[in-house]
């Protein structure tokens, strides 16, 4: 016993080296490919960098393969070329502009770009880069609230009871921006039939206190458009002055390409701000996201901070200071290196993919719910028939079960539970991406063919079974120390979401 304690303190002192003691011995050789990896507290010496590097890639071996995660927008692949710059970048501090000049104006430029594409006043508009869409929604929200706090006050009217009008589609964000900025959510709701806004609906629901209107150009859930025109054109008719936000997180890189006579940016009239995610259709590996304003007028001054950093003058309106510049230099290497005609032709061969698996998958049985032709996001949204079909509800599986299916294979397609109002429909979504090519294509309509046959085979107390066993080894079921992620803890139980009130699951974004 002696013994050991003295070979413990001996391991420690020599800074961890594998038993021959020193840093040239093999990585699975060495004591670390015997003991756990340290979880709780930081290990008392260091282990060399080749063996942390072994360690922790093996243990991220276990994630799934990005490629094959068919739930997220969230890009996946950027030539060689990008990635190099990218790394390249990655010691620099974006907020430093004094120091990086020229990341600084590349940031201005791929701003300038971007709000071009989305039709914004070149003279007037102005924008700005986030760590995605969320951030972008955030900073939209707050100059929303600010604008509309500020003509309160000026008429001498109470400023304290701000709402936001929006369809119960929206992606999560919304909800927290709603929370944390302390607004009142007023939902259009969804139906059956209807995964999208109101816009009479919308209209209706405006007050004195509404700061704005989401329009979503392509929803999380089907991938449809909001009809941005139609609520404009309401506003226009009743003579209120309520602006509209348009949460382009898929749809901006989408909708200019596929649909460019489609209006829902700011050639319409009451859109003030949009929010597009560099780091979905535009290609950019996460994260990065872009807001822009029609004009400063919507983007009031005392939000917007003038600093003076290491040196030098400089505006800024993030909710962050420090970021890595890689992104966006990313998005502008994208930008410049596809130009117009390289994102149209991705964007089309997408819709084109989507519309060819739309068409396997109504083949074999399944309902469709999401756009085709580009009419919408190139994604599929489907479900078994049902009761809408006047086919009996199939007892024995469902999405879910299928979702599980699936996952045997590698695929990561979620199965969600739709939008409050909706008689809890449950759906799938298959998010076509760039890298999801058409022979990657072809392997997941066999695949899924495959898992429908072995579900019909397969018993209800089968199936059930797997389902049980599945959800024991999920992230929210596993024992973990993470305290927001501790099912005993009282932040799993939330009842102030639409999930928590109303079951809406949200789509894996
Ligand atoms: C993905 C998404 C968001 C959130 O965007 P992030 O870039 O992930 O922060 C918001 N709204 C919609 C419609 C989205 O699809």
């Amino acid at each position: 016993m002696a013994h050991s304690a003295k070979r413990r303190a001996h391991d420690e002192s020599s800074n961890g080296a594998g038993s021959n003691g020193d840093d040239m011995g093999s990585v699975y050789g060495s004591r670390y490919a015997v003991s756990e990896l340290p979880s709780d507290d930081m290990p008392d010496g260091p282990m060399p960098p080749g063996t942390a590097y072994r360690l922790i890639k093996d243990e991220l071996s276990l994630d799934n393969n990005p490629q094959l995660n068919l739930a997220s927008f969230v890009s996946t692949y950027m030539e060689k070329e990008a990635e190099q710059l990218m790394t390249e970048a990655m010691s620099k501090n974006f907020i430093d502009y004094e120091e990086y000049p020229q990341t600084a104006e590349i940031h201005s430029r791929c701003a300038r770009m971007i709000g071009s594409l989305f039709h914004a006043p070149k003279d007037t508009s102005i924008g700005t880069s986030t760590v995605g869409s969320s951030e972008a929604i955030m900073l939209a929200v707050l100059a929303m609230k600010r604008r509309w706090k500020l003509r309160r006050e000026a008429d001498g009217k109470p400023a304290d009871r701000p709402n936001i009008i929006m369809s119960s589609a929206v992606q999560v964000c919304w909800e927290k921006a709603a929370r944390y900025f302390e607004i009142e959510e007023k939902y259009v709701d969804c139906t059956r039939a209807r995964f999208v806004i109101d816009p009479t609906q919308a209209v209706a629901l405006c007050d004195e206190n509404t700061i704005g209107i989401v329009a979503i150009l392509g929803t999380t859930y089907t991938g449809s458009y909001e009809d941005v025109k139609a609520i404009s054109d309401l506003l226009v008719k009743q003579g209120s002055g309520v602006p509209i936000h348009v949460d382009a997180a898929s749809g901006g890189f989408v909708a200019p390409f596929v649909r460019p006579e489609l209006e829902w940016d700011f050639r319409v009239e009451r859109v003030v701000s949009i929010n597009t995610s560099g780091h979905k259709y535009g290609l950019v590996y996460p994260g990065v996201g872009w807001v822009v304003w029609r004009s400063s007028e919507y983007l009031p001054s005392d939000l917007v901070f003038n600093i003076n950093y290491l040196g030098a003058d400089q505006t800024s309106f993030t909710l962050n200071f420090s970021k890595g510049a890689s992104q966006v230099i990313g998005q502008y290497y994208q930008l410049i290196r596809l130009g117009k005609a390289g994102y149209r032709d991705i964007m089309r061969n997408l819709t084109q993919t989507a519309d060819y698996l739309t068409n396997a998958l109504r083949e074999i049985g399944f309902v469709i719910l999401s756009e085709t032709s580009g009419r919408g996001l190139p994604l599929v949204a489907f479900r078994f028939p049902g009761k809408d079909e006047g086919e009996p509800e199939d007892a024995d599986f469902d999405e879910f079960a299928l979702a599980l299916y699936l996952r045997a294979r590698g695929w990561v397609v979620p199965a969600y539970t739709m939008a409050p109002e909706t008689d809890k429909m449950k759906m799938m979504r298959i998010v076509v991406r760039e890298d999801f090519s058409r022979s990657r294509c072809d392997l997941l309509i066999k695949d899924i063919k495959l898992c429908c046959h072995h579900l019909e085979q397969d018993s209800q107390q089968f199936i059930k079974r797997m389902e049980e066993h599945a959800s024991e080894h999920s992230v929210a079921k596993r024992k973990t120390k993470d305290p927001l992620n501790n099912p005993r803890h009282e932040h799993k139980r939330v009842k102030h979401s639409l999930q928590g009130k109303t079951g809406k699951s949200h789509a894996v974004c």
